[in-house]
Order: C-alpha cells, then sequence, then structure tokens
C-alpha cells in the first residue's frame, strides 16, 4: 500500500477533546491533597493572562510583575507568540533528535549570532541546562586537560537548580538539606571576593585535586539580585584564561534581554566559555539551552541528550521570542522601563528608610531590599501586595523581586509601584 492512499487512522478524531477551562469548583484543599506541596503557595489561583496582566479565579485583576519567574518574556497571550505555537503545533510538534529539525538549528544560528557562543545544545529547563554544563566541563577536564579529579567552583548564595548535581552546585545549604550524600566534585566562594577564590583555588591545589571550572551567574537572582562586580569579573576572566579553568555562566534568570542587553555578561566586559539559558528563553514554553565555545565542544554523539530537547514547537517559541525582542526594540525598553522603576523605588527607599535599604538590578530584574535588622519579611510585602493587585516574588528572605515581562509600559509601573506603597502603608 503506498503512504498516498492510507486514510488517517480512526483514532486522530478530536471528539475526545477537553476543553481547556477552568473548574469555578476549584477547592484549594482538592489541590494539596493531590499535588505534593513542594511549593509554599500564595493562596490565589490564576486563569487567565493578556500583557502584564493576570486574572483568578474571582475575576480579580493583577498586575503581573512575576512574569513566571522571569520567565514570561512577551506577557501572556502575545499575538506573535500564539500565532507561532498555534501554527506549529498544527504542522509538527515534536519528533525525535533522532532526526534533523530545521527549527532546532535555526533557533541555534539565532542564540549564536546574538551572543558569544559558538554551538548549542538544547534541553528543557534551567536546570538540565547546567547538568549538560557541568557535564562538558568535566568531560572537558578529563579528556582534554587529564585532570583525573576536577572540582568545579561556584559561590555561595548562587542558585543552580534542583537536580543532585545542580542543588550541590546552589551555594545555600537550605536546599541541600536532607538530600545527601551530594555530588563530589564541588567547592564553594562568596560572590563578588577575589581573594578568597584564589585562596580557595590555592586549597583545592594543596590537596592534589584541580579546579576544572567556576561557576557562576552574572547577577544572583534567587540568593537576592545582586549584581556582579565588574572589576571581579575582569579579574576572575584573566585568571581562568592563564589557570585554563573554564569560565561557566549560569544566565537562565538574566538571560534574553531581561537586563537590557541579551545576556548578563555584556554588563562585566568579559566572555564566558561556557553559559546557559532557560526561563525567558521561549516566552513561557518549556525549554533549556547549554552554548559553548568551539574549542570547548568535546561532545560526542551519544555523550549526552534530551527526549524532548529542541522540539519544533519550543525551538519556534523561542525563535518568536527572539525576533520579537529585535523587532520590537524590547532591550530599549528593559532599559527604560528599568531606570523609570528603580528612580521610583528608590523614592520608597527615601521614604520609608525604617523599612528598606536600597534597591539593586539591571533593567528588568531588579531586587527591593529590606532592613536585615527588622521583623518583615519580603513574604509580608509580597501578600501585601497580592491585596492591592500587584503579583511579586521574595528573592530571599529580605528581599523582594520585579521581573515583569520585558513588554512592560511606563503607565504599568507607575501603578505596580502605587500598589506596592499602598501595601508598604498598610504594613507599618
Ligand atoms: C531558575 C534558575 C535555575 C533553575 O531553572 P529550572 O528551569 O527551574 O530548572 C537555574 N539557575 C538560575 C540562575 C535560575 O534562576
Amino acid at each position: 500500500m503506498s503512504l498516498e492512499t492510507l486514510t488517517p487512522s480512526p483514532l486522530s478524531s478530536s471528539a475526545t477533546a477537553v476543553a481547556p477551562v477552568f473548574n469555578p469548583a476549584y477547592n484549594p484543599s482538592d489541590f494539596d491533597a493531590a499535588v505534593m506541596t513542594t511549593y509554599g503557595r500564595f493562596p490565589l489561583a490564576l486563569v487567565r493572562g493578556e500583557g502584564c496582566r493576570v486574572w483568578d479565579t474571582q475575576g480579580k485583576e493583577y498586575l503581573d510583575f512575576v512574569a513566571g519567574i522571569a520567565t514570561c518574556t512577551l506577557g501572556h497571550a502575545h499575538p506573535a507568540l500564539v500565532e507561532i505555537v498555534t501554527q506549529q503545533i498544527q504542522t509538527l510538534h515534536h519528533v525525535s533528535n533522532l532526526y534533523y529539525i530545521p527549527v532546532q538549528g535555526e533557533l541555534a544560528q539565532w542564540i549564536i549570532d546574538h551572543s558569544c557562543a559558538d554551538r548549542v545544545f538544547f534541553c528543557n529547563s534551567g536546570a538540565e541546562a547546567n547538568e549538560g554544563a557541568i557535564k562538558l566541563a568535566r568531560k572537558y577536564a578529563h579528556t582534554v586537560l587529564g585532570i583525573a579529579a576536577p572540582v568545579i567552583i561556584t559561590a555561595q548564595a548562587s542558585f543552580h537548580g534542583r537536580t543532585l548535581a545542580t542543588v550541590t552546585a546552589t551555594g545555600q545549604p537550605k536546599y541541600q538539606k536532607d538530600f545527601d550524600p551530594l555530588m563530589p566534585g564541588f567547592a564553594y566562594v562568596p560572590y563578588n571576593d577575589f581573594a578568597a577564590l584564589e585562596t580557595t583555588i590555592q586549597e583545592i591545589d594543596r590537596n592534589e585535586r584541580r579546579v576544572a571550572a567556576i561557576m557562576l551567574e552574572a547577577l544572583q537572582g534567587e540568593g537576592g539580585v545582586r549584581p556582579g562586580d565588574l572589576d571581579y569579573f575582569l579579574r576572575l576572566r584573566k585568571l581562568c584564561d592563564e589557570k585554563k579553568i573554564l569560565l561557566i555562566l549560569d544566565e537562565v534568570q538574566v538571560g534574553v534581554g531581561r537586563t537590557g542587553k541579551f545576556w548578563g555578561y555584556e554588563h562585566l566586559g568579559i566572555e564566558p566559555d561556557i553559559f546557559t539559558s532557560a526561563k525567558g528563553l521561549a516566552g513561557g514554553i518549556p525549554i533549556g539551552a547549554m552554548m559553548c565555545k568551539k574549542a570547548y565542544d568535546v561532545f560526542q554523539p551519544g555523550d549526552h541528550a534530551s527526549t524532548f530537547g529542541g522540539n519544533p514547537f519550543a525551538c519556534a517559541a523561542g525563535l518568536t521570542v527572539g525576533k520579537t525582542i529585535v523587532a520590537q526594540k524590547l532591550l530599549q525598553n528593559v532599559q527604560e522601563r528599568g531606570e523609570q522603576l528603580r528612580s521610583k523605588l528608590r523614592a520608597i527607599v527615601q521614604k520609608y528608610p525604617q523599612i528598606f535599604d536600597e534597591v539593586r538590578g539591571w533593567g528588568l530584574i531588579n531586587g527591593l531590599q529590606i532592613k536585615p535588622e527588622i521583623a518583615l519579611t519580603s513574604v509580608d510585602v509580597v501578600k501585601g501586595a497580592i491585596e492591592q493587585g500587584l503579583l511579586l516574588v521574595p528573592a530571599g528572605p529580605k528581599v523582594i523581586r520585579f521581573v515583569p515581562p520585558l513588554i512592560v509600559s511606563a503607565a504599568e509601573i507607575d501603578l505596580a509601584v502605587a500598589a506596592l506603597e499602598r501595601a508598604v502603608s498598610k504594613l507599618i
């Protein structure tokens, strides 16, 4: 029988399609009985979004300055994203990496054209991208540098993911507690402290192990919105070159325009050897990517893989996000809206010096630091803001993080800061 005359399977009908409407009788305790309680959830359920706004089951509207935690780059229901994912799912949504996937190649080329990378590997999340980076660095250390026991140095207060290797890389004991034994081959240094780094490298050398890579965030996101120090990163790059240490940057939260430049490292006057991306890369469709310079691409067929990695659906979304950032000049919007947001938040710090210390950030990733010595926490402020119709996300117990979609308008920034101020005035 020829393939042309084959009739479609009768099982491919749409008769069983489930309409994606939410259950208005939704009940949080039923939810918690069914879904593992790994998240401390705020008591609201979101069911619809448009631009920088979302609506809950009660029909209440919120300004979304969380954006899926720095993920919904183009906001909600952006027409370009809606159009491309609709087209792609009607055409071909998933095929195996047993075959060539043209749009995967196109997205890789787009990343290469807009970064220092020469090669890309696709996966589905930030942790998975960092796992890829760790495996690549270890393979390079073993096969090219002849290091038998390679060590990767990461920073205290960092965040690299929740898999066993990336939670080990994450320099925060609270994420590691009860999951030991952790992965061997990691050491930790304080962030932005060059002298401490030199001392740690010397100690590792003395113990007959060798540092294969240093993995850092260009700006620490979860750890409290702490930007990398220019001078530190310049000295670090020089040190890595001299000692043949790979420099890996985790750009999962700050990459793809979030900081007003395509990549966080562009703020630091350096280029990494390996870097990773995920959160904002496909605007909220799951994707991860690990990039490297040509010299470090030591992976061979069979070394690393991911079933869903780089499928046509996610890659079409990623390509559309990238092209939209360029076409709509979103980097400029991020820079301008970021300035506006920081100056308005600084005014809040001045008005409430008994509560807040400072504002930190680049572009549209910003943190408002609560005074360490007072009882108020970031969760208190976030809860107060929810009541005022504004979604924010903590970055640790004392920092409130602002990561709106990159399309946010000047009027929306004004509204958000006004809502925050109403919340703060009620908390004191
Ligand atoms: C969120 C995040 C990760 C983990 O990403 P997942 O997609 O949740 O696995 C890793 N690194 C950084 C810097 C992040 O912000």
